[in-house]
């Protein structure tokens, strides 16, 4: 485990992509919300959410 970690605001509760913060997804440490994650999923490889 590393310790170091991002900052993204403080506490980091929104959606790094659009700051929204409702929905928000923070498993797997992505902090996003439900409709960015599911743009980028695809991308990132996680098609298993739908
Ligand atoms: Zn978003």
């Amino acid at each position: 485990m590393k310790k170091g970690k991002k900052i993204f605001g403080r506490g980091a509760n929104q959606c790094k992509r659009c700051s929204r913060k409702s929905g928000l997804v923070r498993k797997y440490g992505i902090y996003l919300c439900r409709q960015c994650f599911r743009e980028i999923a695809p991308e990132m490889g996680f098609e298993k959410y739908s």
